[in-house]
């Protein structure tokens, strides 16, 4: 598969586009593997790149048991950012945006990067004292942050509630932070792996494992058994549930997120905006569309549509900042299964089954760190030991005690 450039494309145009080769192939499974990753999200799939690119091990798969993208990164609203609190967290989602940055050309694919900016309210001065603190924070670990005045605010976003019930006092941005497009980086990792070897198997669900004494040798799909000696786990929403069939209990539980898209309308909106005490936040996407997500629905669940009393609540916060959007007709409403932790922090590297690696506990978060979880999980499957900066990502900090509340630290997990 050759790249894309300027006059492939010319020549394709002339062509009338009728020529352009197929970028996935359907790859049946083979009998064995050195890797095989279970999940075609953006983690699976920026696994498997970063394996073949760095490390030279190509003969892995994919195993995906829809189509890529059909989990949560293909329903996500996102948002990239690194403005996180604590050290480890702090380093591993800088490293993802610096990915990010330059992920266009590293995978010949325009992910179209909008760095446009991300912005959190303050609604009194208690929260902006924390908004103060996460930002000194983000500065003390080289990442970028200033605060922001409510005129600055005003005159930044002019859509925004001059007279809201919980006045705006105040904020931050991390002018680094936006949003990109997720489609495009699910295609553009899966098309890189490709070209690099992998086998990407779609329509093929991971059901079971094969086991040699303690340790996990192969799995069982509808497809057939298929062997490898190291196996990862990168399922979301359905990692608890997989994870228990190879005897290994997650701390984790699954519950709906919610998003939705509003009618497109002419540019008005040039950041991402989020309040964390009024629970919700709007960018607008390159269509128009007002691109609207607030919290989890608050109870365990694996139906992808998510409770009409938090569609409600998000739609009333969203009005609540931006009074102008009720002359708006919402399109679209979804939700996806996320996976949160007791520290809503992800959980990455090996486990106590031999042979058995996890990527998950990304919440409602894990849209941003695809690049940067890739690359480490990649690492720790290749050396059979956890990448540094994922060293405090592992299970074994909920026995240690050691955990990173990124929840409690920064009031917002997206
Ligand atoms: C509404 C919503 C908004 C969000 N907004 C943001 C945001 O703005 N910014 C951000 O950073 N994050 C956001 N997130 C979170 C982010 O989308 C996820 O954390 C991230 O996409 C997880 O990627 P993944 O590759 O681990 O999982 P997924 O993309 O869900 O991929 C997992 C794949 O595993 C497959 N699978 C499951 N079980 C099996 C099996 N047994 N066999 C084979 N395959 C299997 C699934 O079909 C799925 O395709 C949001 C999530 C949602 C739902």
């Amino acid at each position: 598969m050759s790249k894309y450039s300027f006059a492939r494309l010319a020549l394709h145009a002339l062509r009338g586009h009728r020529h352009w080769p197929r970028v996935l192939h359907d790859a049946p499974p083979k009998p064995t593997y050195d890797v095989i990753v279970v999940g075609g999200g953006g983690h699976g799939l920026a696994t498997a790149y970063f394996l073949a690119k760095q490390h030279g091990i190509r003969r892995v798969a994919v195993l995906e048991r829809t189509a890529i993208g059909h989990g949560n990164s293909g329903r996500n609203t996102q948002v990239s950012r690194s403005d996180y609190f604590h050290l480890p967290s702090s380093k591993f989602y800088d490293r993802s945006l610096q990915l990010y940055e330059g992920l266009s050309r590293e995978l010949n694919f325009n992910v179209m990067l909008s760095q446009r900016g991300k912005i959190n309210l303050a609604h009194d001065t208690h929260e902006l004292e924390i908004l103060r603190r996460a930002t000194n924070a983000c500065r003390a670990n080289g990442v970028d942050g200033e605060m922001l005045t409510t005129d600055e605010l005003y005159r930044l976003i002019p859509a925004l509630n001059r007279r809201a019930r919980f006045p705006i006092v105040g904020g931050s941005v991390q002018w680094r932070g936006g949003i990109s497009r997720h489609d495009a980086v699910v295609w553009g990792f899966a098309r890189a792996a490709t070209q690099l070897g992998v086998d990407i198997v779609q329509g093929c669900e991971v059901r079971g494992f094969v086991r040699d004494g303690d340790a996990v040798v192969g799995v069982e799909t509808n497809r057939g058994r298929i062997a490898a000696p190291r196996i990862c786990l990168a399922v979301a929403g359905h990692s608890t549930q997989l994870a228990r069939k190879a005897g290994l209990d997650l701390p984790l539980t699954s519950m709906a997120l919610q998003a939705m898209v509003s009618e497109p309308v002419k540019p008005m909106l040039d950041q991402v905006v989020m309040s964390a005490k009024i629970h919700v936040y709007v960018s607008q996407s390159d269509r128009g569309e007002m691109v609207i997500g607030g919290g989890a629905d608050v109870y365990a669940s694996y139906a992808q549509r998510g409770g009409l009393p938090v569609t409600e609540a998000n739609v009333q916060a969203c009005l609540e900042l931006f009074p102008a959007f009720s002359r708006l007709r919402l399109m679209r409403q979804w939700a996806g299964i996320v996976d949160i932790s007791p520290d809503t922090t992800p959980i990455m590297g090996t486990t106590p089954v031999p042979g058995l690696y996890v990527n998950c506990g990304w919440g409602t978060g894990g849209y941003k760190a695809i690049p940067a979880g890739g690359e480490t999980m990649a690492y720790t499957l290749a050396t059979g030991r956890p990448h540094p900066l994922i060293e405090a990502f592992g299970l074994e900090r909920f026995e240690q005690g050691r955990l990173i509340d990124e929840g409690a630290a920064a009031g917002v997990a997206h």
